[in-house]
């Protein structure tokens, strides 16, 4: 695997490998890598030609100082998981790298209502930080495929409306959550969990789990009201339960208004945010 920190070194890599004919895939991550980013890699192996993972804690996307602090990095592991999954390159940009001094945004985003519930009511400026660092990586590496975790559902909506705006051919591709045994949705975050916090954890997939037998027999709202009495839990914060359109994110009263549905969730759990969700009907 190659290693790239300069921008102009990893764009002249990716322009010859490209004139031989290569296809790109491209993983953005924040590091701390697990089996679920692994898993990202690995559907990008399999689709194109050569997969450009890239780490780089986003300060742009942290709405809270110490959780970008406490954010957890392990670089000499990362290199080591992606070279064992066959990752062809790693960049690992400085932020003088990604934000230049004379960088512009090339575009402002407006995403409307897809911004505006859990995640964005939870953590204001979150998206557009978000937008503004994977807009930018997307100019850096003009990959044909994208690859990206149902994980982070809501963000997963608001690049397939970025692209959309932004006029990209890139294609995005939604990839499954990859959960621990107990069902514990994989996150970096997961290692900063003290032990009675991480046996409590599981919780979520089996609320989510429920939520979704439920859908076939109970209105929206019954599964709501169950399911955040499941999760309030002593130690336990919960943040949102929603049941929402798999498309706007409009919430649903009545399953049989929309095609896919979708339902979120975030909880702090002594001090770490964990967010999971499950597709209840497609
Ligand atoms: P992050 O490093 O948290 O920014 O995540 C980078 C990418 O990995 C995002 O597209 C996430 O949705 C995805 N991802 C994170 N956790 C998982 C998981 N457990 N299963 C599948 N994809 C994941």
């Amino acid at each position: 695997m190659l290693l790239f920190k300069k921008v102009s070194d990893l764009r002249k890599h990716i322009f010859n490998e490209r004139n031989i004919g290569k296809t790109v895939g491209f993983v953005p991550t924040m590091g701390a890598l697990h089996q679920g980013h692994i898993s990202l890699i690995g559907k990008s192996i399999k689709e194109t030609d050569l997969t450009v993972c890239s780490i780089f804690v986003n300060p742009a996307q942290f709405n809270e100082n110490a959780d970008l602090k406490n954010y957890p990095r392990s670089p000499g592991k990362d290199i080591d998981l992606l070279t064992a999954s066959g990752c062809h390159v790693l960049f690992m940009p400085a932020a003088s790298e990604v934000y230049p001094d004379n960088y512009k945004q090339l575009h402002q985003f407006d995403f409307g209502y897809l911004e505006q519930p859990m995640e964005g009511a939870h953590r204001p400026g979150h998206f557009q930080g978000m937008a503004k660092v994977v807009s930018r990586l997307l100019n850096i590496v003009e990959p044909d495929s994208l690859f990206m975790g149902q994980k982070d559902y809501q963000q997963f909506a608001i690049v397939q409306e970025m692209l959309m705006q932004m006029n990209s051919e890139t294609k995005l591709v939604m990839c499954p959550i990859i959960r621990e045994k107990d069902g514990l949705a994989m996150s970096s975050r997961n290692m900063r969990l003290d032990k009675m916090p991480r046996l409590i954890a599981p919780v979520i997939f089996h609320t989510l789990t429920e939520a979704k037998q439920n859908a076939k027999s109970q209105t929206p709202k019954q599964i709501k009201e169950a399911a955040m009495e499941m999760l309030s839990l002593p130690g336990m914060k919960l943040e949102y339960f929603e049941i929402v359109d798999g498309k706007t994110l409009h919430p649903v009263e009545y399953f049989e208004q929309f095609e896919t549905v979708i339902a979120c969730t975030a909880a702090k759990l002594g001090g770490v945010r964990l967010i999971d969700n499950m597709v209840i009907k497609s």
